[in-house]
């Protein structure tokens, strides 16, 4: 795993931290947990940290004349409290990469929340909602990387959040790789990411490309203040298979002449499933790397498209 920075992120405690759930309890998540390793969490209980106590009487969202936290069991509303919270929580917090957060949770639920029409009913509404500290974190970090732990099993999902959060992590290295900025740290992580943002967005990536060539002779806070902006822009994209098939034909001229007619075949067959199938990335990726190791094609073997995140992080992993 050297090379890599460690990316730090916002987790729900209760997904193995802590037992801070109503019930006393804590979640096993294995992703979670597989994570540790890699990453540096932040954890935290929203609604432990109002004082709502372990063991508590559940809180529900009700939706009428607008959105409230209450607790059916006493009436209780813990709404501005709730909202007191996560605003100065999420303004102290610096230098971080995503949320993990908890999904269907009336606090950290990221459209997975039910909803009632008041605090007496059994029946919930149709439609899901964000718990109130995933709005709070959905209007404050619109594009920061954010994932509950069921989406975290989903291939393509994880794929798109490590990448998201591995690239923040390192862009922060970068800017605090000297004593003073400087642009050659920035030249370099633009080019080490050029095939993944040419297979995120490329009108993106040529915007970022112009900021790093500096034509305009901005400061050197500015250029890195800009740069961010498109950075976190393009993360928040997803990958789509035409795209992504353009950058992998690109890195194949790099070595396709090295190739026999029938590994050539066999590349053009994997990229055709690639347009259908995103999740055959993982396959050709583990392609491109044996053929750039097999023919030293060092520029390759760099290129975050390829390895976005410690490999041993692609493994096959559930929450359970
Ligand atoms: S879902 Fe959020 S508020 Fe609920 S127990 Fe977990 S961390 Fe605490």
């Amino acid at each position: 795993m050297s090379g890599f920075p460690r990316p730090k992120i916002v987790v729900s405690k209760c997904l193995g931290f802590a037992a801070c759930r109503y019930d006393g309890k804590m979640l096993q998540a294995t992703i979670v947990d597989h994570l540790k390793s890699f990453v540096d969490f932040i954890d935290v209980c929203p609604e432990s940290e109002i004082g709502l106590g372990i063991p508590r009487d559940p809180v529900i969202i009700v939706l009428n004349d607008r959105k409230r936290l209450l607790q059916p069991s006493n009436g209780l509303d813990f709404t501005d409290r709730m909202e007191g919270f996560s605003k100065s929580y999420l303004e102290e917090l610096d230098d971080f990469d995503g949320f993990i957060l908890k999904s269907k949770s009336p606090s950290c639920g990221v459209g997975t929340t039910k909803v009632f029409h008041d605090a007496g009913s059994k029946e919930f509404l149709h439609g899901h909602e964000n718990g109130f500290f995933a709005d709070a974190v959905l209007r404050d970090y619109p594009d920061l990387p954010l994932i509950d732990e069921q989406q975290l099993n989903d291939p393509v999902l994880r794929e798109h959040f490590l990448t998201g959060v591995f690239a923040l992590a390192s862009f922060r290295q970068c800017s605090l790789s000297g004593k003073v900025l400087t642009l050659e740290p920035l030249i370099g992580y633009h080019a080490r990411n050029k095939l993944l943002f040419m297979a995120l967005d490329k009108q993106i990536m040529t915007a970022m490309g112009n900021i790093v060539a500096n034509r305009d002779g901005l400061l050197i806070e500015v250029i890195y203040e800009k740069y961010l902006s498109y950075l976190l822009k393009i993360l928040a994209k997803r990958a789509e298979p035409r795209s992504t098939v353009n950058a992998m034909m690109h890195a194949f001229g790099y070595f396709s002449r090295n190739l026999s007619a029938g590994e050539k075949f066999e590349f053009m067959r994997k990229l055709q499933e690639c347009r259908e199938d995103l999740s055959v990335i993982f396959e050709l990726r583990q392609w491109f790397i044996s053929c750039a190791q097999e023919f030293n094609v060092y520029y390759l073997l760099d290129q975050t498209l390829f390895n976005p995140y410690p490999p041993e992080l692609s493994d096959g992993f559930r929450v359970v």
